[in-house]
């Protein structure tokens, strides 16, 4: 089933961890229309835009959240975010793209490190009700998480 011209709903919750444990992934209805507009509103632009867009994580069932460690309330398990990368673009470029051009509710630039194009990847969700428009950077530092503000350019960080 395709819910955008070049994202289908098995890229959304394809999750090895899933198959590995024989964890249910698939969302209802409901989730299923939410998929569609994350893909329609941020992941085909961005396809659109640079050509390509590999996901490494879309739909987390609950169950699925709790086997991996992520929150069950994390924005995955309400099929309103995506992790993703465009192969060979930096990821600070990709997650100032989207800033810029596309309207979204979070976007975090996660465990990137400046010089490092490669490094980390972006996680950007989109809900249609009063989207947050928060820009965050997530790095680790003394074995924590910690979120940052992205003021202007992720190109600025250092
Ligand atoms: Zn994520």
């Amino acid at each position: 089933m395709n819910l955008t011209r070049n994202f289908s709903l098995l890229e959304l919750t394809k999750s090895d961890t899933a198959i590995r444990k024989g964890i249910d992934n698939n969302p209802n209805a409901d989730q299923v229309e939410k998929l569609k507009a994350l893909c329609e509103n941020i992941l085909q632009p961005v396809r659109d835009h640079f050509g390509r867009v590999k996901v490494t994580s879309g739909f987390r069932s609950v169950e699925l959240c709790t086997a991996i460690g992520s929150s069950a309330n994390s924005q995955h398990a309400k099929a309103e975010a995506a992790d993703f990368e465009c192969p060979g673009v930096d990821n600070a470029e990709l997650a100032d793209w989207i800033h810029k051009n596309l309207s979204y509710d979070q976007l975090i630039l996660e465990f990137y490190t400046p010089g490092e194009p490669n490094s980390g990847w972006i996680h950007c969700s989109w809900i249609s009700d009063q989207p947050r428009a928060s820009y965050l950077h997530a790095f680790k530092s003394e074995g924590k998480t910690k979120y940052k503000p992205i003021i202007g350019s992720a190109k600025d960080l250092v």
